[in-house]
């Protein structure tokens, strides 16, 4: 959008590296890129042509409409993976645009068969058994239940059982005794449907941080997300270096305001934060209408979230507001309207990264990127 004080700026070179070394990490495996939630805040169609180029064979999304907005735009290279859906979800468009379609409950194979039929073509199926997240997917009993059935509909050419797969619930605490008993749970899932006679092409469990921690859990397909996006999936382990990922996404836009302003002068909402001195105040147009969260609001025993001015770093002063932030830039700031601010990025620079907003606001990265409105226009690079 012209003239628009902000913007969200996507490195697709940094994208299409990321899937390079997450490749690196999972040589014996495919690599599905998880493009969901318009590719993590990042722009759905340019960062999943990004993570094709880097050498992803698969992408894989929630919803079966963003698997359709994908063939849309004319994807049509690699296999797509829709898994989460409600009865009545527009499956037979799924199925004639060829794309792969979870089943996690009885009435959804049900549904794709149907689906099926009436596109009078064979979809394909990866059945999700619920090995202990607690979330969608068939219990080992439901997927015992609907496995005779779910054979009939391969037989019949309706469903070809392509993919069995699952979740974990503590990727990112690898030493966690429940990732080891899902890994059990999954192998013992696997074990059941081949012997039943699948011939299955692709077993998958491993999001991003399984896939840079547990090789053992890689199967023939690993579903990455954040670290697609350069964005460490167990910073207390490591950040995006250890791992040789780079942020994607730098959040930026211009002062709007620059004024000084005398000691004790109130700011914001509230006024949680006051000046504790004379000082400049700069005021950055984006708020929590664009995805900056209330909780990186600061005080001034408690500074928000970190930012980058004119090269040095300061933090939000008081009350997160809809659509702006105020900055304390300091009594000697030179800075003028029209300067450029760095809320999150790359790190390089002494920049703050949207992990540094997560530890502010309480919350992990992914909230942080996915959250970015989409009033913020994103520009790839
Ligand atoms: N697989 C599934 C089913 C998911 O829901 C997600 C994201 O939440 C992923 C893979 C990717 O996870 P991550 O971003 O932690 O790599």
């Amino acid at each position: 959008m012209n003239g628009y004080p902000a913007r969200a700026v996507v490195d697709l070179a940094a994208i299409r590296g990321n899937v390079a070394s997450l490749v690196e990490h999972a040589p014996t495996a495919q690599v599905m890129a998880v493009v969901k939630a318009d590719a993590y805040g990042h722009g759905l169609v340019p960062s999943a042509c990004a993570a094709v180029e880097g050498g992803a064979t698969w992408l894989g999304v929630a919803q079966v409409p963003e698997a359709l907005a994908l063939r849309a735009a004319g994807v049509t290279a690699p296999r797509v993976l829709t898994w989460l859906y409600a009865p009545g979800a527009p499956l037979r468009e799924a199925v004639e645009a060829d794309v792969d379609v979870s089943v996690a409950a009885p009435w959804a194979l049900d549904e794709v068969v149907a689906a099926a039929r009436a596109a009078g073509r064979t979809a394909r199926v990866h059945l999700e058994v619920d090995t202990g997240l607690g979330r969608n997917g068939l219990t080992p009993a439901q997927l015992d239940d609907l496995l005779p059935t779910a054979l009939r509909a391969d037989a019949e050419g309706a469903a070809e059982l392509v993919g069995l797969w699952s979740h974990l619930a503590f990727a990112d605490e690898p030493a966690h005794p429940t990732v080891h008993a899902q890994a059990a749970v999954f192998a013992s899932a696997v074990r059941k449907v081949e012997s039943a006679g699948a011939r299955l092409e692709v077993r998958h469990l491993a999001n991003s941080a399984a896939t840079l921690t547990a090789p053992d859990l890689h199967w023939d397909l690993v579903r990455p997300g954040i670290a697609v996006y350069g964005l460490s999936p167990v910073p207390q382990l490591g950040g995006p270096d250890a791992y040789g990922l780079v942020p994607a996404m730098t959040v930026e836009a211009e002062l709007a305001t620059v004024k000084p302003v005398p000691a004790g002068h109130g700011v914001s909402y509230a006024h949680q934060y006051v000046t504790p001195r004379s000082t400049v105040l700069g005021v950055v147009p984006l708020g929590y209408a664009d995805g900056i969260p209330r909780h990186v609001s600061g005080t001034q025993d408690v500074p928000g979230a970190p930012v980058l001015v004119g090269g040095r770093r300061t933090a939000i002063a008081g009350r997160v507001c809809m659509d702006q932030v105020v900055l304390d830039l300091g009594p000697a700031a030179a800075d003028v309207a029209g300067d450029r601010v760095e809320l999150f990025g790359t790190g390089a620079d002494g920049g703050p990264t949207a992990q540094d907003w997560a530890d502010v606001a309480g919350t992990i990265s992914y909230e942080i990127v996915t959250r970015i409105g989409a009033r913020v226009p994103r520009v790839h690079v």
